[in-house]
């Protein structure tokens, strides 16, 4: 057995050094498990910021990046965002930090979800231009009442598109962010188109992010809904990612 050492200070450096090393053979058992970095650090960065993660919520892709630069762009001011399964906030939070006259509201149907959003928004310091909800797509929202709706809704099919699910994101990050049953998919997209629509003041603008299998065939459901002018968005790849709508009247 080991001599204890005499001198106090030397054994307390002993014990700070064992916790240090247990703590990174810990993370180094977590990373090969295949959890991810980001709920390893608690942050992800998207967009100009760096947001606060957790198992609550879907690590922020650079696709989606993408998707909060397209509705940028044109250089068009929005005064009024809804921001459908906002998730940790990432989407809402980038916009509102890029318009400052702006306002907005995230919605999700996970309380945990939007206890992520608050932090990120009193983080970010936007806490006074935006405010959360707990729901379902639209569920008690007011009509005409946003000029610019986005949203990155669960859009994977449980069971056809499972296979192109890495491991890692099926196994780790929240599937209520990432799936719908196969069968439900399109009423339930029918449901947010409808009420994403009569959400929207006339001359205000839709923008989602979809699956690249599925956007082309939601065309038509926008059509149905009332939307004017949907059109199918590539992202940098030239996939068919995006999906934007304007509602006319
Ligand atoms: N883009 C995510 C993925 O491929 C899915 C996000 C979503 O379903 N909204 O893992």
């Amino acid at each position: 057995m080991k001599a204890r050492s005499s001198n106090p200070a030397l054994s307390l450096d002993n014990s700070v050094h064992q916790v240090a090393i247990r703590i990174r053979w810990e993370l180094r058992e977590e990373l090969r498990r295949g959890v991810p970095f980001a709920y390893l650090t608690n942050f992800s960065d998207f967009y100009e910021n760096r947001f606060f993660v957790n198992e609550a919520v879907l690590i922020p892709r650079p696709e989606t990046e993408f998707l909060v630069d397209l509705i940028l762009r044109p250089g068009k001011k929005y005064s009024s965002i809804y921001d459908l399964g906002t998730g940790s906030g990432v989407i809402l939070l980038s916009l509102l930090a890029k318009l400052p006259h702006a306002c907005g509201t995230g919605a999700d149907i996970s309380p945990e979800a939007l206890e992520v959003a608050k932090i990120n928004s009193h983080r970010l310091r936007l806490s006074d231009r935006c405010n959360f909800s707990q729901t379902d797509r639209f569920e008690g929202i007011a009509e005409k009442k946003f000029d610019l709706i986005v949203s990155n809704p669960p859009y994977i099919k449980r069971d056809a598109h499972r296979s192109g699910v890495h491991t890692m994101v099926h196994e780790h990050e929240p599937a209520l962010a990432l799936y719908l049953s196969d069968d439900i998919y399109e009423a339930w997209f029918t449901q947010l188109f409808t009420g994403a629509f009569k959400a929207l003041v006339p001359g205000g603008v839709f923008f989602m992010e979809g699956h690249e299998s599925e956007v082309a065939q939601q065309v038509p459901l926008l059509k149905a809904a009332g939307f004017s002018d949907p059109v199918v968005l590539p992202d940098l790849l030239g996939r068919d990612r995006f999906l934007r709508a304007h509602r006319m009247i």
